[in-house]
This record gives structure tokens, sequence and C-alpha cells, in this order.
């Protein structure tokens, strides 16, 4: 087994201190046996023991101020260093798993946690048989916004649309943006008709949302598709499935929603 330095510095340490104990006892029993020396002065073997003592316990005192202690204040100064970097570490790892599942443009979650938090809801309410809903909404004709008010004012209509989403939603639905004007929301635990009337609501929202940019007012609509799971299909064939619903709505003339 091998000891640390500052172990072996503490060993030495009390090394001393019981060796001054020692010699003091010693002094003691020496001194009992010859008290009547004592008083006639310059007892050797006494005051030789005295001395070691002395010279112990000094030398233990320095050794733990100025080797020691100084070992110690090291082995904290680093420590504190080692915990402020693990600190700073694991804050930064948290930051990148944030960083990996967000869209950086509106703040919900991104493609990679939609495609996670779907399997896993699949998995989970499956167990339990209750429904998981899927609602895609694709805006429309965002491509004129662009082209009408420049790149910007599209952005902040991304932006506006995914607040709108957000709020609309109950605290275990996952909305998340796929990918350019493309969004998703995830509503277990609802019913077809529910399912239905919450796309309704979405679609409303959006439409109804009148964006003042400067001196501009743009409004914007969206297409929806909703499809509830049937317990059977992947995560991958059910977002398709919605998907289709989306395009459909798209073909009858945008603006609606298609079940
Ligand atoms: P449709 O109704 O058929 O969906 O028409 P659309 O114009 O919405 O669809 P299209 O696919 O033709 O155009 C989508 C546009 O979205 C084109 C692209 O420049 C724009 N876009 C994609 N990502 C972003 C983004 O992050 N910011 C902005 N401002 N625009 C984006
Ligand atoms: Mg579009
Ligand atoms: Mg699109």
């Amino acid at each position: 087994m091998r000891f640390h330095k500052a172990e072996s510095a503490f060993f030495v340490f009390i090394a001393m201190v019981f060796g001054a104990g020692v010699t003091l006892l010693a002094s003691y029993g020496v001194m009992r046996r010859n008290t009547h020396l004592l008083h006639s002065g310059g007892f050797d073997e006494f005051t030789l023991l005295l001395f070691v003592t002395g010279v112990l316990l000094a030398t233990a005192i320095t050794f733990g101020m100025f080797f020691i202690y100084p070992l110690i204040r090291t082995q904290v100064e680093e420590e504190g260093k080692l915990r402020a970097m693990t600190e700073s570490l694991s804050a930064r790892s948290e930051t990148l798993e944030y960083a990996a599942y967000t869209d950086s443009l509106t703040g919900t979650h991104n493609r990679r946690y939609f495609d996670d938090a779907l399997e896993e809801y699949l998995r989970e309410f499956g167990r339990i048989q209750r429904p998981v809903g899927l609602i895609v909404l694709d805006l429309d004709h965002f491509k004129q916004i662009n082209d009408g008010y420049g790149h910007d004012v599209g952005d902040e209509v991304l932006r506006q649309v995914a607040a709108c989403l957000q709020e609309l939603m109950r605290h275990h639905d996952v909305v998340a943006r796929l990918g350019g004007e493309e969004f998703a929301i995830i509503a277990p635990n609802m019913t077809e008709h529910g399912l239905a009337f919450l796309g309704e609501r979405v679609r409303a929202a959006v439409s109804a949302l009148v964006l003042d940019i400067g001196d501009l007012r743009v409004g914007v609509s969206t297409s929806v598709g909703v499809a509830i799971w049937d317990g059977e299909e992947n995560a991958e064939a059910f977002y398709r499935r919605a998907d289709r619903m989306l395009y459909r709505a798209k073909r009858m003339g945008r603006n609606r929603v298609c079940a």
C-alpha cells in the first residue's frame, strides 16, 4: 500500500508527538524516583529527557506548520479547482445536451428530440394501452413571406408560430420544429375527436396570428394533418400517415385540417 505525501507527513507528525509523550512519561518516572536529587540541582538524565521532549515537540510543531499545513492547503486548493472544473464540465455537457435537442431558432424541441420522444411515447402509452395523437403542420406559402418581406421576417414568423403552439399545449405534449416551416405536436391520451378538435384549434390560432414587424402586419396560415396511433405501426409509419394527411390538406386548398 502506497501512502500519499500528506499521509506520510501526518504519520511522522504523530510519531514525533508520540515520542514526545513517551519521553515525557519517562522523565516523570525519573523525576519520581529521584526527587531528592532535584533539589540538590543538576540531574542530568532528567534534564536530558526533558530536553529531548522539548526538541521533539518543537520539531513536530515546526514540521506541522511548515510542511503538513502547506501540503493540506495545496490539496484543498487543488480539490477546489478540480471541483470547479467538474462542475463547469457537467454544466457544459448539459448545455450540449440541451443544444442537441433544441431548435436554436424557435427554442422548441428539434427533429432529433421529436424522433426519440415519439418512439418513447408509443412504447410507454402502448404498454398502458392509451392513445397517442400526432399533429403535423406546415405553414402555407411560407416562401412568399420570405420573398416578400425578407428572411428575418420569416424567422420572426417561425418564432411566433412556435410560441403560439407552445401556449396551446398541455405540459406532457411535445412541440417540435421538424425543419423549415414544419412543426409537429405529440399529444398523448386523447380521443380521435379531441385530437381533431385540437388540430382545428392549432390551425385557427396560427391563422389568427398577426405579426407586427416594424410597420408591417404579416399574417400566416397553416395546413394540418392529424392521426391517432393504431397501436401497431412504428413511429416512422405513424409519422408518415400524419404527413400524408398534411399533404392532403395542402392539396385540398391549404389552411385546413385533415384527419
Ligand atoms: P406550401 O404552402 O406548399 O408549404 O408552400 P411553402 O412556400 O410554404 O413551401 P416551400 O417548401 O416552397 O418553401 C418553404 C420555405 O421555407 C423555403 C425556405 O426558404 C423557407 N425556410 C426554411 N427554413 C427557414 C428558416 O429557418 N427561416 C426562414 N426565414 N425561412 C426558412
Ligand atoms: Mg410550407
Ligand atoms: Mg415545408
